[in-house]
């Protein structure tokens, strides 16, 4: 019959067409910089030792069943995950302005936030259009999620090639001459795909925008812990914004690389509103969308976090996990940078390759044109997106100079 014929090809998705070439690739010295995922020292996936030994305190527990969770999703998970982001004292917790809610990660925490916010901003007072601003660029989804909810998203300028870093007054712009109101997306630390986020100060300024513009904060928090190491200090942003009461915001929360568990799709939403009475209402809409989408969430990931989050020795050896990850990927930069600056004196895009220190988290942007960056894939089969952005934790001791050496030969 007849009936998908007039359906036309969708493009691939790009982060995962690069691994199916990767995969098919028989060269030897072969490496994946694409894909946003930890790998050990040997470009092996990594099980969390916190994890290991929360899944095995599961497995032996008589009283895990099958059973459904609630549509909110498993209490003592989304209550502890929002002390992670909020930290311990948070005002807002124990005021009762906090909604949390359980997702199917974080890209299902950017979708039911997006819906809910199609259906219950207040447009009228925010220009008349449902906009979202996001970064130039941003992770390459965002787009996708927003306008599957039938919001516009538009870009705020972000990142600067001639610096290869913040475009501060460009964004500071965009957030002045914005409608008063508007949703602006932030990266809560480590932004994707340039690894650039703005410092304390400038955090600070935002947020005074935000207060004066009275604009809405929708913050997507994915790599908590991955861009210092710490998980206190990347929380920062968050906190500073939730600690000026008056700026509307919420936050999408991923547990896919801190826990690495990826593909267990653990998330949560939290939705900070100005009282207890506003908190009831969203939360009563949030599970009226989940119903209908989802149902519930899933269990295992969340009752693995859960228990992480709670016991006092599995918290001390995930917060030493995430150290190490988030170490071995500063490593990473530092010897990068090292060989192209002092071993191959390789000439850069603005100058010098501090960039590569400077950036944050999972992600470097090297700053090379579409032209190298095809010379580096297709002579040295070393795979990365053609804006030139690499997974530092694709990055090893067993492969770095390698790579160095193929990015110098392309920059020359
Ligand atoms: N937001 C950003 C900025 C991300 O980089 C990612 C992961 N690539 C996500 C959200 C969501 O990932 P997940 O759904 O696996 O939690």
């Amino acid at each position: 019959s007849a009936t998908w014929e007039s359906v036309p090809q969708a493009p691939p998705d790009v982060i995962f067409q690069l691994t199916a070439a990767y995969k098919a690739d028989k060269y030897e010295k072969k490496v994946n910089l694409g894909v946003g995922a930890y790998r050990d020292n040997d470009g092996k996936p990594w099980v969390l030792p916190s994890v290991k030994k929360a899944q095995a305190i599961l497995l032996n527990d008589d009283t895990v069943d099958h059973e459904y969770l609630s549509i909110t999703g498993l209490p003592e998970f989304v209550a502890s995950a929002a002390k992670l982001i909020l930290g311990k004292d948070s005002a807002a917790t124990s005021e009762g302005r906090v909604t949390s809610v359980q997702t199917i990660s974080g890209t299902g925490a950017n979708h039911l936030a997006a819906v809910f916010l199609a259906r219950f901003y207040d447009w009228s007072r925010a220009g008349g259009e449902k906009k979202i601003y996001i970064s130039n660029p941003t992770w390459a989804n965002h787009k996708a999620i927003f306008n599957a909810a039938g919001i516009e998203p538009v870009d705020y300028p972000y990142y600067d090639a001639k610096t290869v870093g913040l475009d501060f007054e460009g964004f500071t712009g965009a957030l002045k001459s914005a409608p008063n109101r508007s949703v602006f997306l932030l990266h809560a630390c480590a932004h994707n795909p340039t690894g650039v986020d703005p410092t304390k100060e400038q955090w600070g300024a935002i947020s005074d925008i935000f207060l004066a513009k009275g604009h809405m904060a929708f913050f997507d928090c994915a790599y908590q812990g991955f861009a210092s190491g710490s998980l206190d200090a990347d929380a920062f942003a968050v906190r500073h914004f939730v600690a000026q009461k008056n700026i509307p915001l919420l936050i999408c929360q991923s547990f896919a690389k801190n826990a690495g568990l990826y593909g267990e799709r653990v998330g949560a939403l939290h939705v900070v509103s100005a009282s207890k009475k506003q908190e009831a209402a969203v939360k009563s809409q949030l599970s009226v969308i989940q119903r209908a989408e989802i149902s519930n969430p899933p269990a295992f990931g969340a009752r693995v976090v859960s228990l992480i989050l709670n016991d006092n020795a599995l918290w001390e050896q995930w917060n030493k996990d995430v150290k190490f990850m988030a170490e071995r990927i500063i490593d990473m930069r530092k010897q990068l940078h090292s060989l192209l600056t002092e071993k191959h004196k390789t000439p850069a895009p603005g100058g010098n390759w501090d960039h590569i220190l400077k950036q944050i988290g999972m992600f470097s942007y090297l700053g090379l044109t579409p032209k190298q960056v095809k010379y580096i894939v297709d002579e040295g089969h070393i795979y990365m997106t053609g804006n030139s952005r690499i997974s530092m934790a694709g990055l090893n001791t067993h492969n770095v100079a390698y790579v160095a050496e193929v990015i110098d030969k392309a920059a020359r």
